[in-house]
């Protein structure tokens, strides 16, 4: 790069990073992801290693990023509250260590402070003579915003500290945040009043701290977790006798637990580390846990632990040198929306589908994502050819979070919905109060066919050995079969000649379904594929009619009477069996398939009645399905979500976010043995 090129490059990412820290620290609103963020500062810092003749003066590369709010008084720190510097990878981390060897002029190994880097807001609180007077945003790193009265509503912070064993005047400082639960619970509020809510935890946790009304920031439910000291001193009435030095530790680790024992809250994922190998366990640990735990965080903090090879390294402009953030992989990243198809599903809800420039994220390449529906569309004001922010955390599917405006193309198109089904043509409609479009074609729409068949043969409905999705497909598309009943009428000959189909995958199939012709009532009615009829609802309906007769004559208040089954479903079922093409299909099904009769159990025999079970994660010794079949053979519900109305969770390997909801509700958890034994006593 030539002098010339490089001095409008390092200007243009200034002028790039100054909008973008204005978007994030003052107006809590960021147009782009962190990684794009980072991959700027990253390149600007490697222009200036190189040329450190054109660092300009207000280089964003020194100062740490934030700007205090006029509509708050001002606090200027006594002591600077600065930023951390970062590394990705072992590599960089490696060349971290050895920069602190290099100073410190040593080969000895450290123990390193490890701790989780929690994405909220750095504040500094301030305690005298025990009681908490003020609290402070980091702002430019000198001066902060008062925010006192907002961070008095947050409960974890004490008013007064705990014993009497502190020092006249001590600043702790350390990190605001928002639980993802409220922060899920914050912009779902938001989005039912039409606004439109925070772009992710760390934003709602900064802009709750900035309400002028500290009642809104009450009602936020913030959380605290300290992780370093500040200011510490005499009172002007002790100065005479001065600091009591041996007060503080000589350790960062020993710090934060005298902190602790104050009464403020420390985050109990944090450990001392011998040295500095230990440091990628600790990396991964915290990278596996990060689902569950009940807070955000976008990597770790590792700090050199003794306070005074902390005093010898120093400080440079905008970070300390003992201590590096190391991030995780980007879970949020920049693509392009190439295009929208709309896919047609077994209820014929047409759902448009992004089509996106591949783009690695989450930890894979993502090139789809759903747009949901009309509404999604309208929130996100989104439009073919706009640059987007797509979001993978964790086993959560892809979803676009937003638009970057400011990158919005002059061939920029809105995205205008079908007027007819794209597979069969059929008119389409949208249901009085659904966001859902859907096509009139029902089975005649080769799309719902396709579905709706896929969905009869899957593994928790009839569960037919040797028919796959691909062979659905093929079988439709060649005109062999249109309805789940056709399945039953096909010949060896018929499959066998098929492209791709040799005899043993024909014998194979024809097995298969001769066995599927016997199953349950519960299975039958839920491989009929009735919008909203899923697992649970099919099997409370079979056990409170019985028989499949009962279940297509009932009326709309008869079926309201079943466990689980609302307004809506009880509509659905309905207008399916008033269907006269459904009906065909079910009359030729019933002649075909049998199911054994449900036997009437006594109370006694049902001695899990009215008791409510969850199960989550891996069980070994058992598949989920049937489990779930043995608790409700037994009389007990099944349901998909922990709430205060569960009474177990059967909690198997791997078990999350649902683990750690029914330990915060005092639901009672069930290991898979427990189980067990409860199904056998
Ligand atoms: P930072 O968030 O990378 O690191 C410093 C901060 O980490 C501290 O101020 C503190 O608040 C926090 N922290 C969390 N856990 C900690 C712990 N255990 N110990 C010490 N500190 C801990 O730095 P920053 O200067 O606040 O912000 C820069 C970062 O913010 C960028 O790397 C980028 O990811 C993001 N950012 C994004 C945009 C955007 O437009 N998307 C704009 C500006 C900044």
């Amino acid at each position: 790069m030539s002098e010339q090129v490089t001095i409008i490059r390092m200007a243009e990412i200034c002028q790039l990073i100054h909008q973008y820290n204005h978007q994030y620290y003052v107006l809590d609103e960021p147009s782009v992801p962190d990684a794009e963020y980072d991959r700027l500062m990253r390149e600007l810092l490697a222009l200036e290693a190189e040329f450190p003749q054109l660092k300009a003066l207000d280089s964003p590369s020194q100062k740490v990023g934030g700007i205090a709010l006029k509509s708050f008084s001002q606090v200027t720190h006594q002591l600077p509250m600065l930023s951390l510097d970062n590394v990705f990878s072992p590599d960089e981390w490696q060349a971290f260590v050895k920069r602190i060897k290099d100073r410190l002029k040593s080969e000895y190994d450290f123990s390193i402070c490890a701790e989780p880097k929690l994405d909220g807001l750095a504040v500094s609180l301030r305690y005298e003579n025990g009681v908490f007077v003020q609290a402070a945003t980091r702002g430019d790193g000198n001066v902060g915003e008062n925010i006192t009265e907002n961070v008095r509503t947050i409960k974890s912070i004490p008013l007064r500290l705990q014993g009497s064993d502190y020092p006249d005047i001590l600043e702790v400082r350390g990190e605001v945040f928002m639980p993802k639960a409220s922060f899920e619970s914050l912009n779902q509020q938001a989005i039912k009043k039409g606004e439109k809510g925070f772009a992710n935890p760390r934003n709602a946790a900064a802009g709750s701290l900035r309400q002028l009304d500290s009642k809104v920031a009450a009602k936020r439910n913030l959380a605290f977790y300290a992780y370093g000291i500040g200011y510490v001193g005499a009172s002007e009435a002790n100065d005479d006798e001065g600091i009591d030095e041996t007060w503080l530790a000589n350790s960062h680790y020993q710090r934060l637990c005298q902190i602790k024992a104050l009464g403020l809250p420390m985050c109990p994922e944090v450990k001392l580390l011998d040295n500095a190998e230990q440091v990628e366990n600790f990396y991964q640990d915290i990278l596996q846990q990060r689902d569950d735990l009940s807070y955000e965080i976008d990597g770790t903090v590792f700090k050199v632990d003794n306070i005074e090879l902390q005093v010898q390294l120093g400080f440079v402009a905008r970070a300390p040198r003992w201590a590096t953030a190391y991030k995780f992989p980007a879970q949020e990243e920049l693509t392009l929306l190439e295009a929208v198809d709309f896919q047609v599903g077994r209820t014929g809800a047409i759902t448009p589908v992004a089509r996106l420039k591949p783009i690695f994220v989450g930890g894979v390449t993502v090139s789809n994502a759903t747009l949901h529906n009309q509404d999604e569309i309208n929130r996100l004001g989104i439009q073919i050819n706009d640059t987007v922010i797509i979001r993978r955390a964790g086993d959560v599917i892809p979803q676009i979070v937003s638009v970057v405006i400011e990158r919005r193309p002059e061939n920029a198109q809105t995205i205008s919905f079908p007027t007819e089904c794209p597979v069969c043509q059929s008119a389409v409609m949208k249901a009085e109060g659904e966001a859902v479009l859907r096509c009139t074609g029902g089975l005649y729409c080769q799309a719902q066919r396709k579905e709706a068949i896929k969905h009869f043969a899957s593994r928790k409905a009839l569960d037919i050995d040797g028919l796959g999705d691909k062979l659905v497909e093929q079988l439709v598309d060649e005109g062999l079969i249109k309805t789940p009943a056709d399945l039953f009428k096909l010949t060896e000959l018929d499959v066998s000649t098929m492209e791709r189909m040799g005899k043993k995958s024909a014998d194979n199939l024809i097995n298969g379904l001769l066995v599927a012709k016997t199953t349950t009532l519960a299975k039958f009615v839920y491989a009929l594929g009735i919008r909203e009829v899923g697992e649970t609802t099919a099997s409370n309906l079979a056990l409170y009619f019985l028989s499949f007769d009962a279940i297509k004559l009932a009326t709309e208040e008869q079926l309201q009477q079943v466990p689980d089954v609302g307004v809506i479903v009880a509509k659905n079922i309905v207008n399916f069996f008033g269907q006269s093409h459904n009906i065909e299909v079910v009359e030729e099904l019933e002649a075909i398939m049998s199911w054994p009769v449900i036997e009437v159990k006594s109370d006694d025999e049902l001695p899990l009645k009215d008791q409510t079970f969850v199960i989550t994660g891996t069980l070994n010794q058992m598949g989920r399905s049937e489990a779930k079949a043995a608790l409700q053979a037994l009389g007990a519900k099944v349901s998909g979500s922990v709430s205060a109305k569960t009474h177990y969770l059967v909690a198997g390997e791997k078990a999350g976010s649902k683990l750690t909801k029914a330990q915060g509700l005092g639901v009672a958890v069930l290991t898979e043995d427990e189980m067990i034994t409860l199904i056998n006593a």
